[in-house]
């Protein structure tokens, strides 16, 4: 396994690995989650190169940018026994020199959600992305359907663009409780990590009201925040059954919907969704 810092290098060493190529774009601190990226980028693909890359731009001003963990040591050491071929680990110089001003901006879909609450996020992640696809030009590249927005805007951004790239999405990797796996519970202190699982349990139970008939968005959403309000370590910012494809807010629930969240442990905010009728 090769790591590579520079874009220089970096195409250097793309040029001797053989097609296709598969990409994992990580922001490092790598758990189980990611692995199971890289894992499946090594099936599909005849190299895989992860890219780690903490990406100022899609953090708000108030956010944990300066302090999101990272162990870049155990993360290599991950990497190699999960068989990838090449790291990429650019410095913020090198994505966003001196004088940078060219944003992607995905419109419609990065709104609501995620977008309402964190403004000017996906503009972040779609430029970084975009740029982590122009650098490598991967045949296919993966992600999380934990970040489930993130994927819709990508996709979004992969058409519009007409990047010769297939999205492949990767299903969430739990803890065994049922925790989303995510770099962000480190943060957790150990009666915010045992509360935790009320976001899985919350989803749970409406997923099984949806697939005992309940088809009224409103009910579905009415049983997330039953049982979040059971637990005073978590607190609720939004809940959400949306069309799968549009994001938008549904009455009634006909075909694929989005089950999303989102939700506090003291300082540390948890995201987590299922999607309905798949
Ligand atoms: P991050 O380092 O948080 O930017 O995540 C890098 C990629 O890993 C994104 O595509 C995430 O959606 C994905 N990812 C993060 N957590 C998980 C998880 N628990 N299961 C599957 N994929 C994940």
């Amino acid at each position: 396994m090769q790591q590579v810092f520079t874009l220089q290098e970096l195409w250097q060493a793309l040029a001797a690995l053989p097609a296709p190529l598969g990409l994992v774009p990580t922001m490092g601190y790598l758990h189980l989650g990611h692995l199971s990226l890289v894992q499946r980028a090594r099936q599909e693909c005849a190299s895989v190169a992860v890219s780690i890359f903490v990406n100022p731009t899609q953090f708000g001003a108030n956010e944990d940018l300066s302090k999101y963990p990272r162990n870049l040591q155990r993360d290599l050491q991950m990497l190699k026994e999960t068989g990838a071929h090449l790291v990429w680990t650019p410095s913020p110089e090198e994505l966003y020199p001196a004088g940078y001003q060219t944003w992607v901006t995905v419109e419609e879909i990065s709104r609501p959600l995620e977008g309402a609450m964190r403004p000017g996020h996906f503009r972040g992640v779609a430029t970084v992305v975009a740029k982590l696809f122009n650098a490598t030009r991967p045949a296919r590249a993966y992600f999380g359907q934990k970040d489930a927005q993130q994927v819709a805007v990508l996709r979004q951004m992969t058409r519009d663009l007409s990047y010769p790239t297939e999205i492949i999405i990767c299903p969430t990797l739990r803890e065994a409780d049922g925790l989303a796996m995510s770099s962000r519970n480190v943060y957790l202190t150990p009666a915010q990590r045992a509360a935790a699982p009320v976001l899985y349990r919350a989803l749970q139970a409406a997923a099984l009201a949806h697939q005992n008939g309940e088809r009224r968005a409103e009910a579905l959403r009415e049983q997330v925040r039953a049982a979040l309000r059971a637990e005073p370590q978590v607190r609720l910012q939004y809940v959400s059954c949306a069309d799968y494809d549009t994001l938008q807010e549904l009455e009634t629930v006909q075909g694929k919907a989005l089950l999303s969240l989102a939700a506090y442990a003291g300082e540390t905010r948890l995201i987590d969704n299922f999607v309905l009728g798949d």
